[in-house]
């Protein structure tokens, strides 16, 4: 059996955006599910527009989203040997042909073409045109298009696509300099690393049938083919900056898992029932080409945002302990109270891991000042008789813990005649200094006597005897 060999092959010209990332998800899980290959090439020809930054973006893009590569990454500039090799194949076989038109000869055709209302394509006048081989001037070298019958594309997830090949002109496949186009350089090197699928955006289509031809003139043999359709905003129109970020670190920066992202462009274009949610381990366990959609599949933040709580709440500790320790930059030993503890206090109330910081951030630093509207919502003047009353009871409590702090708290209020938010409400206030947090209980346990206690006198201190 023929090990499955995919590639992600991105133009390092820009950033990684989620169009991108979805075709090298694709490509990935098609090759994880089949326990296959997966290969990263970077096609970098365009000297001029390739940056260096571009492809540690990608890089770091793909590290981030877990979509880990077999061998080590392939640098298409690197290959120009084997793509000269493979033109000069074809001109020695009369497959190619060296083209010296000039720019002003192929514009006075295409006008020619334009007013008679047909087509512009080149019209192969320099197929029969035998230069000898040390003519000085400048040429690129065309392939021969067969000019009749069609070209068939049997794409995985568009099913056959027919071309009719006198639509397709003779191709430039080296420019003048010497250097490859795309679709030569393409097939030669995936040829030349085995790949058996080449699942790539449907943008790519038109390009197919030229490299099926191209394979064939080679004699290589023609790998399987997946277009997948492309990504449209909400509103239908194709992907752009306006329909929100596009680039993949964005998601980061907004306080998304990659496990939710994975998730979410997992299911821009592949369906598997009626489900919605998938950890890594099953999108591995269940992709399958033959279930990505031949229409375009619309973006929906609010689902991302929906799918990104989920993975939160059903993250393990350890993901997000050292996001919530390099977020908060908390020291790497000795935290306390335990990130492990402060994550599952709050887990499954956050949305993103902004919202977990947050939420996380007084555990670890006292309160600056206090939320205004809260105090004046929650704080009167029998607040203070009744905190100095737990101040000095909780003081006395041989244990701290969530159990005891809720009894004590509750014992308080029933005393008193008073529902547990009169005290409870207060409490968190002058610890977190705003009025959201854990349970109250649960809060105090994780702050520990000392820092408790402490907050609670200060408060005490800032907000109350000062101002007698
Ligand atoms: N380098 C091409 C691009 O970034 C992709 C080539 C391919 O997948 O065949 O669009």
């Amino acid at each position: 059996m023929t090990t499955i060999r995919t590639r992600f092959a991105p133009s390092p010209t820009g950033m990684l955006h989620i169009g991108g990332a979805r075709t090298a998800l694709f490509s990935w899980l098609y090759a994880r599910h089949h326990g296959g290959e997966f290969f990263l090439r970077i096609e970098d020809t365009d000297r001029e527009r390739s940056t260096d930054e571009a492809t540690q973006v990608i890089l770091d893009g793909l590290r981030w989203l877990g979509l880990d590569w077999d061998a080590t990454v392939v640098y298409q500039s690197k290959r120009q040997a084997s793509h000269v090799q493979a033109v000069e194949k074809l001109l020695r076989e009369g497959k190619a042909y060296r083209c010296y038109c000039s720019r002003e000869t192929l514009d006075v055709m295409r006008e020619k073409q334009r007013i008679a209302g047909v087509k512009p394509m080149y019209d192969a006048r320099c197929r029969e045109l035998h230069k000898h081989e040390d003519d000085a001037s400048p040429f690129v070298v065309r392939f021969c298009s067969p000019s009749d019958g069609e070209t068939i594309v049997d794409d995985a997830v568009l099913g056959l696509v027919a071309f009719p090949n006198q639509e397709l002109d003779d191709l430039i496949i080296m420019r003048s300099d010497g250097s490859p186009t795309y679709n030569l350089a393409v097939v030669v090197d995936d040829a030349a690393m085995g790949i058996t699928h080449v699942i790539r955006g449907s943008d790519h289509l038109n390009n197919t049938p030229r490299q099926i031809q191209l394979y064939q003139a080679l004699g290589l043999s023609v790998p399987t083919f997946a277009h997948i359709p492309l990504i449209h905003g909400a509103d239908g129109a194709k992907m752009s900056k306006r329909h929100g970020a596009v680039a993949i670190t964005e998601y980061r920066e907004a306080g998304c898992l990659s496990s939710a992202v994975v998730n979410y462009l997992a299911r821009l274009g592949w369906s598997h029932g009626d489900d919605e949610f998938f950890s890594m381990g099953q999108l591995i366990d269940y992709f399958d080409l033959s279930h990505v959609g031949a229409s375009p599949s619309r973006f929906d933040q609010k689902k991302l945002d929906w799918l990104n709580a989920q993975h939160l709440r059903h993250a393990p500790i350890a993901t997000l302990s050292p996001l919530l320790q390099q977020a908060l930059e908390l020291p790497h030993a000795n935290i306390q109270p335990p990130l492990s503890d402060v994550i599952a206090s709050l887990q499954a109330r956050c949305k993103n891991l902004h919202d977990l910081t947050k939420g996380a951030h007084f555990f670890y630093f006292p309160p600056k000042d206090y939320d205004a509207k809260a105090l004046k919502k929650n704080i009167t003047d029998e607040t203070w008789p009744l905190l100095q009353l737990f101040i000095s009871e909780a003081e006395a409590m041989p244990t701290w813990d969530a159990t005891a702090l809720h009894q004590l708290i509750a014992g308080i209020c029933e005393r008193h005649a008073l529902s547990m938010g009169k005290l409870a409400q207060p409490i968190r206030i002058f610890l977190a200094g705003v009025p959201v947090s854990p349970p109250i209980d649960i809060t105090l346990a994780l702050l520990g006597k000392e820092v408790s206690l402490q907050r609670l006198k200060r408060a005490i201190h800032v907000l109350h005897e000062a101002s007698l």
